[in-house]
């Protein structure tokens, strides 16, 4: 476009510049027209001269003429003779010879009868203007001459206007049509440029919508980042940023820096049992619950999961368990959630420190307490002290230790007794696990499961024992069967049932011997892997005991889904059959299940004749505690007797 207004430009300019030239051109032409006058020149002479020799002659013959009259008329003729010297007739005259000669004859009769004109009488003047006469037919031609000269000279310039004319108008025409182009051309051009601006103006509204949305958009990317998308709580992400700041204030101001952290006890049981968005109901009303507590916003947090948490500064430890419990109390109250009433607790981990100014290590601490109140039951409230680290520290150097013990062979098998509770025949021996720590002596499992549970050390340590208890007890004399706890971790895997299977094969304990302790808490999972571990190795004829019943919390809907074999009674029921009658009632309650399900129970614990006879008549299959023998190592090919 911009080529063609350019070239319509260059065009435009060398046309008026052409224009400039054909209009100087056709001046020239006109010019010319009007200088062509040696046609009229020379016809005047010869007319004037004519005139002369008619006035000479009457002067010879007629008396009224007088001599001045002739003189007047030669003076004419002299001054028309003179015309002859100069301008276009003079050129004329001279590109002729004949007529150049023509003329010198003819100023020489002229200026000869100028001298002797006066002089000269009739006759004389008759004869001489004889003389003159034979200049008349070449004067006529002359004049003729030029006549005709003039007029191509007029049809020449003529000619050449007209052609100038053509060039001019189609120069001008061409001139128009371009001037028309380049209108259309600029109003085109024009209308682009306003429908640029336009687009222009609705791209820069469309810009200033897009910054708009994008604001707003990262304002909500901005919340989004600090808090949570379930209960709008702040979350984990602020609450590091809060905690700096908390410890930075609290550090200026020389205060103590206050962390809570909140973990909802069996969240996981209510989330299994009513689902997911029961648990997630849950969640909304307990952070509306702590929301609505009054305290000041900031200073709440949802970590995740279960897992609440509340900063503060300034506050005494007396206070800071105080708010605690109110906390607890708020979470504690029944919740109505699709008709049905949850309730709920929280366990509690504080740390207040005035010392202590790293945020993570705050958080640990916090932690430890946490779990410390964890570990002693649901509900509860735990402050840090300085022996929870020393107990994370001793545990890390017992995992260091744990991994050299398997090493060097120190985890041995004691064994256990299980009597039938008539008979009181031994109808089994429960494989339990030793330490034998160089340094320490005989620990028992309850000092080192846990943290081979964390660790995942218990599948290897798991895998030796029951290697070690199939090993021994198939070289016993009485084929009693063997019972083998199983971690939860190991029933997670995948690998376990292999596992076992590979360890029956090489050993050659039959399947029918084995029986497995699994607790309620390994079946506690979304993962299908547990149960199907379980029904394969039923399947070869392994018997599954439930621990620990009565301390979990299994359901009696999933318990009948579940096929077990044996629920052994946890002793603490066993411990106060004889006194409490709670737990007598327990016990009558599983073991009346026990029985409609079709499976067997074994009491734990049993440890005087009083609860033996309890048991005897609550219907108890089987027996086992120090009652009947403490767990004992194999030696010898015997199992000595506790
Ligand atoms: P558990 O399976 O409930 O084992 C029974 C525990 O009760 C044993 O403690 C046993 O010594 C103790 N006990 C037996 N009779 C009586 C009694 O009459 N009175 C009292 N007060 N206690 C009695 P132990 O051997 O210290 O084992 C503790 C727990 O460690 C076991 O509880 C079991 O859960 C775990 N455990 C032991 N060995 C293994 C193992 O090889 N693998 C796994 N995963 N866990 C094991
Ligand atoms: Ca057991
Ligand atoms: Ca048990």
């Amino acid at each position: 476009m911009n080529r063609i207004l350019a070239g319509i430009i260059f065009f435009l300019f060398i046309s008026t510049g052409y224009i400039s030239f054909l209009v100087h051109e056709r001046q020239q032409e006109l010019q010319k027209l009007t200088h062509y006058a040696a046609a009229w020149s020379a016809a005047q002479m010869v007319s004037e001269y004519y005139r002369f020799e008619s006035v000479l002659g009457l002067y010879t013959s007629d008396e009224t003429i007088t001599l001045d009259d002739v003189r007047m008329r030669l003076d004419i003729m002299l001054s028309q003779s003179d015309l002859m010297k100069e301008g276009d007739l003079r050129n004329y005259i001279e590109s002729n010879k004949a007529y150049h000669a023509l003329a010198l004859q003819l100023e020489k009769k002229l200026e000869y009868l100028d001298i002797h004109l006066d002089k000269m009488n009739r006759s004389e003047l008759q004869a001489y203007l004889k003389t003159m006469q034979t200049l008349d037919a070449p004067l006529s031609r002359l004049s003729s001459g030029a006549l005709d000269k003039d007029i191509n000279s007029i049809n020449d310039a003529n000619h050449k206007i007209k052609t100038l004319y053509y060039i001019y108008s189609a120069t001008s025409v061409l001139l128009i049509i371009m001037s028309a182009i380049l209108g259309l051309l600029i109003f085109y051009q024009n209308r682009n440029i306003q429908k640029a601006h336009l687009q222009v103006k609705n791209l820069a509204e469309e810009l200033q919508e897009s910054k708009e949305k994008l604001q707003v958009q990262n304002t909500k990317l901005e919340y989004d980042v600090y808090h949570d998308s379930l209960t709008e709580m702040n979350n984990r992400h602020f609450f590091w940023g809060n905690l700096n700041e908390t410890i930075e204030n609290a550090v200026k101001s020389n205060n103590t820096v206050t962390v809570m952290l909140f973990d909802l006890d069996r969240f996981k049981v209510v989330n299994d049992t009513y689902g997911h968005d029961v648990g997630d109901m849950l969640l909304r009303q307990i952070s509306q619950r702590l929301i609505s507590m009054g305290l000041t916003s900031d200073t709440l947090y949802r970590l995740g999961g279960d897992e609440f948490a509340f900063l503060s500064s300034g506050l005494t430890e007396s206070s800071a368990v105080s708010l605690a419990q109110n906390i607890c109390d708020a979470i504690n109250q029944p919740y109505t959630i699709y008709n049905t009433i949850i309730n709920i607790t929280t366990s509690v981990g504080i740390v207040i420190s005035d010392t202590e100014r790293r945020s993570d290590y705050l958080y640990k601490f916090a932690d430890l307490a946490l779990y410390e109140a964890k570990n002693e039951g649901a509900g509860k409230i735990k402050v840090f002290r300085q022996w929870m680290l020393d107990k994370l520290q001793e545990s890390r150097t017992l995992e260091h230790d744990m991994a050299l013990a398997l090493a060097n062979k120190e985890f041995v098998v004691y064994y256990q007794p299980i009597v039938d509770s008539f008979t009181q025949e031994i109808y089994s021996y429960e494989a339990l696990i030793r330490w034998i720590h160089p340094l320490k002596g005989i620990l028992s499992p309850d000092t080192f499961i846990p943290v081979a549970e964390k660790t995942g050390m218990i599948n290897e340590m798991g895998k030796s024992m029951l290697e070690m208890a199939c090993r021994e007890a198939v070289s016993w004399v009485i084929p009693a069967k063997i019972s083998v706890n199983v971690s939860p971790v190991q029933l997670s895997s995948k690998a376990f049932a292999g596992i076992v299977v590979s360890i029956l094969n090489e050993t050659g304990l039959s399947a029918e011997r084995l029986e497995l302790e699994v607790t309620e808490s390994s079946l506690f999972t979304e993962s299908k892997t547990p149960m199907n571990t379980l029904n394969r190795l039923r399947t070869l004829g392994v018997k599954i005991s439930i621990d620990d019943f009565g301390t979990g919390y299994s359901s009696l809907s999933r318990l009948s889904r579940l096929a077990f074999d044996k629920i052994k009674i946890d002793k603490s029921f066993v411990n106060s059959v004889s006194t409490q009658e709670d737990a007598l009632n327990i016990i009558r309650l599983i073991t009346g299940m026990a029985k409609s399900l079709n499976m067997k129970t074994v009491a734990e614990g049993v440890e005087t004749q009083e609860q033996l006879e309890s048991l005897q008549a609550l219907g108890c299959d089987f027996i086992q505690g120090y009652l009947f023998g403490k767990p004992q190592p194999y030696i010898d090919g015997k199992i000595r007797n506790g």
